[in-house]
C-alpha cells in the first residue's frame, strides 16, 4: 500500500500526463476486405480469391450515437495516436479516481496515527 506521499506523487503524475495528451478520439479501427461486382475480378476467383483491401473504417459510440466511416489511407496512423490517446485518457481518469479513493484512505490512516499518539 502507498503512503500518504506516495499518492499525492502518483497524483501529480497523473495530472502532468493528462496535461501531456495530444489529440484524441474514441473509437477503434477495424480491417475491411471486400468483393466487386467486377466478372472474372481477382477477388471472385474460385481456386484463390483475393479481396480487395484492407479498407479502413472507424467506428465509435459517443454520447450514445454511434458513428462509422472510412479512412483515407493517410488519415489511418494519426487516428490509431488519436484513438490511443483517448484510450489512455481513460486509464488515467480511472487511475486518478483510484488515487482518490487511496487518497482518503491514506489520510484517515494518518489522521488515526496522530489520535492515538
Ligand atoms: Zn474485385
Amino acid at each position: 500500500m502507498m503512503n500518504l506521499t506516495q499518492v499525492q506523487r502518483r497524483i501529480a503524475q497523473v495530472q502532468r500526463q493528462l496535461l501531456s495528451l495530444g489529440p484524441l478520439h474514441p473509437g477503434s479501427i477495424s480491417e475491411q476486405y471486400n468483393v466487386c461486382g467486377k466478372a472474372g475480378c481477382r477477388c471472385k476467383d474460385p481456386k484463390k480469391p483475393q479481396k480487395h483491401g484492407p479498407y479502413y473504417q472507424l467506428s465509435y459510440t459517443w454520447r450514445g450515437k454511434s458513428s462509422t466511416r472510412f479512412l483515407r489511407p493517410g488519415q489511418v496512423e494519426p487516428m490509431r495516436q488519436k484513438v490511443a490517446n483517448y484510450k489512455w485518457l481513460r486509464e488515467l481518469i480511472n487511475e486518478w479516481v483510484s488515487l482518490g479513493v487511496e487518497l482518503e484512505r491514506a489520510e484517515r490512516a494518518r489522521a488515526k496515527e496522530r489520535d492515538g499518539d
